[in-house]
């Protein structure tokens, strides 16, 4: 069909998301605005006008339990932990009460009490420092909005109906993200990474791109789009050039997925005969089962703490017993790699949200200085690791240690764990390697000491660049300074694998680089042979592999590391990558 422009073109940028390129129609959804009139009551109103908000409250209840009960079977796991949120935060008194006591108190209407006492709350969160209960202030104003929705008399589910388009919002209610999948992708103003809609987009693989800022706005129902999960960027009102260009982007995408689906069975071997080990990240047990069927040889970072968050108390050693575990009998016998709690900084557990907030918090109680400042809810994860070990092979992952006494503390309690099991007569592994990751400039500066104190290394490039950099990996404000490529960064990774090789310990790469194939030439040729990342990366990188020789790879890096100018880096680069590329094409 012939696209209609009606907006002049122009394009935003926002974070990627992921999930490819799609080209639709936008549906605009309403913002969730908080404004509502102030009108005086009558005395003799204001009881009904109680009545009327409670039953408005009573509606978003229903309505939020018709959605859970509803969900997809292959709903992400968060999903019903992010509907408990919102349930939590729609029984607030501090929401509801305070409410009802302003129309007393002020004999005002329903919708002003509520969105003033929104508005105050939602304030309260955002001045946080820390970005993940930042966010937790944009769920106070999605449910107030569908409190105010319901006031209206109006429950129409805004997703529910209409041909399927691309969903631009200021914000999308995590309840709402569950239609997702009629959608043919999104667009959100606000949220970074850690935001509720980024982590239920990344589990559903859905394209997107959060971030854009004043989408909402600009855009009109109906207008072509061209939506970039990849790249992160909104084309508006396409000309007829740029569609082109974008539809052959998507046929060559579907195109290469299909030929990629020959590569499932191939063995990851490099074209000198060196086998490389292609391992998933995931962050909910369930996800193990799409990991194995996508072919990855392990489970090379399980992010565990994705189990604890938006929950009111911790889960007990017996519930990530079961967890663990499932993730463990997903796998079939492949090796699963659980990394212990990485809480703290932008993950905060919502049992210390009154706690007080470190001044910069990425830099202060997080991850293992956490789990040992908390020595009983570490041993319980511990414990439950074990336990899992004996239903297949499990690896246990430090995060962020910095220090050998760090090392030696947490092995310490390891060990005691263990011996709490025995005690009980409580089946465990027989053998659960330890190892550290490396994201912290100081680990890697000192890999060797790791090394020898540990089972093997995986390095945390996310972390690594934050940290070498001085670049809060959550802020858009200085994103274009986050880089990959940095020499300083590939030094230290560099550093990292020669230690670990020395030393004759396995070492892997599990952060975003291992799953960007533009770097796969670089880190073969720093001799790393173990990549964690997205299952949906996989085969993209065993196709690099396929085509690399390790041999010829090794001199050219070398002399890659030993540039500091960022132009000859980025030269060396290119010619990296570029090098054979019509064996690619042909391959
Ligand atoms: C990393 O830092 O690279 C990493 C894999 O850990 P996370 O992204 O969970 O901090
Ligand atoms: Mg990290």
């Amino acid at each position: 069909m012939r696209p209609v422009i009606v907006t002049p073109m122009f394009s935003l940028h926002g974070t990627p998301i992921g999930g490819g390129i799609v080209i639709g129609r936008a549906r605009v959804l309403e913002p969730n605005r908080l404004d509502a009139e102030r009108i005086r009551l009558h005395v003799d109103q204001v009881e009904p006008e109680v009545l009327r908000l409670i039953a408005a409250q009573a509606a978003v209840r229903e309505e939020l339990a018709v959605i859970s009960a509803h969900l997809p079977a292959d709903a992400p796991h968060e999903a019903e932990a992010l509907l408990d949120a919102h349930r939590m935060i729609l029984d607030d008194p501090l929401l509801g009460e305070e409410a009802i006591r302003m129309i007393r108190e002020q004999t005002v209407n329903a919708e002003w009490a509520l969105a003033n006492r929104a508005g105050l709350l939602a304030e309260q969160f955002e001045e946080f420092e820390d970005a993940y209960l930042r966010e937790r202030g944009q769920d106070v104003r999605q449910i107030a909005a569908r409190v105010l929705k319901a006031l209206s008399g109006s429950t129409t589910h805004p997703l529910g109906s209409g041909d399927p388009a691309i969903i631009i919002a200021n914000d999308i209610a995590p309840a709402d993200m569950l239609m997702l999948k009629r959608a043919l992708g999104f667009g959100i103003d606000l949220g970074g990474t850690t935001s509720h809609t980024a982590i239920l987009a990344r589990s559903m693989n859905v394209p997107a791109v959060v971030g854009l800022r004043c989408a909402a706005e600009l855009i009109q129902d109906d207008d072509w789009l061209i939506l970039d999960g990849e790249a992160g960027v909104l084309y508006v009102a396409p000309d007829e050039t740029l569609l082109a260009e974008f539809r052959h982007r998507q046929a060559a995408d579907q195109l290469e997925r299909e030929r990629l689906k020959r590569l499932l069975h191939v063995p990851a071997r490099t074209l000198d005969g060196v086998p490389v080990t292609l391992q998933a990240n995931i962050e909910l047990p369930d996800e193990s089962r799409q990991a194995f069927e996508a072919g990855a040889a392990g489970i090379g970072l399980f992010r565990s703490e994705f189990l604890f968050l938006n929950r009111s108390e911790l889960p007990g050693e017996d519930e990530q017993y079961e967890a663990y575990r499932l993730a463990v009998e997903g796998m079939r016998g492949r090796p699963v790699t659980i990394r212990t709690l990485d809480v703290g900084a932008d993950k905060t557990l919502q049992t210390d949200a009154g706690s007080v907030v470190a001044t910069n918090p990425a830099l202060g109680l997080r991850a293992i200085r956490y789990c040992l400042a908390q020595p009983l809810m570490f041993l319980t994860q511990l414990r439950a690791i074990l336990r899992a070990a004996a239903h297949g092979p499990v690896r246990l992952l430090i995060p962020m240690l910095a220090h050998g006494h760090e090392i030696d503390h947490a092995l310490r309690l390891i060990e005691l764990a263990r011996s709490q099991l025995d005690e009980r007569g409580i089946p465990r592994g027989a053998h659960v390697p330890v190892g550290g990751m490396i994201e912290v400039p100081a680990a890697a500066l000192t890999a060797s000491m790791f090394a020898r104190r540990l089972d093997f290394l995986s390095v945390g490039t996310n972390d690594l660049i934050q940290y070498t950099l001085a670049i809060d990996r959550t802020d858009h404000a200085i994103s274009s300074l986050y880089d990959p490529y940095h020499p300083a960064v590939l030094q230290l990774i560099a550093m990292t694998i020669r230690a670990a090789r020395r030393a004759d310990k396995p070492v892997s790469v599990c952060g975003e680089l291992a799953g960007d194939w533009n770097a796969t030439r670089l880190l073969l040729g720093m001799g790393l042979t173990i990549f964690s990342m997205h299952s949906a990366s996989l085969l993209r990188v065993k196709r690099e592999v396929l085509l690399s020789d390790i041999g010829q790879l090794q001199p050219k890096v070398a002399r890659l590391l030993g540039q500091d100018e960022p132009a000859k880096v980025a030269s060396a680069l290119a010619r990296l990558r570029d090098d054979g590329r019509g064996e690619t094409a042909r391959a």
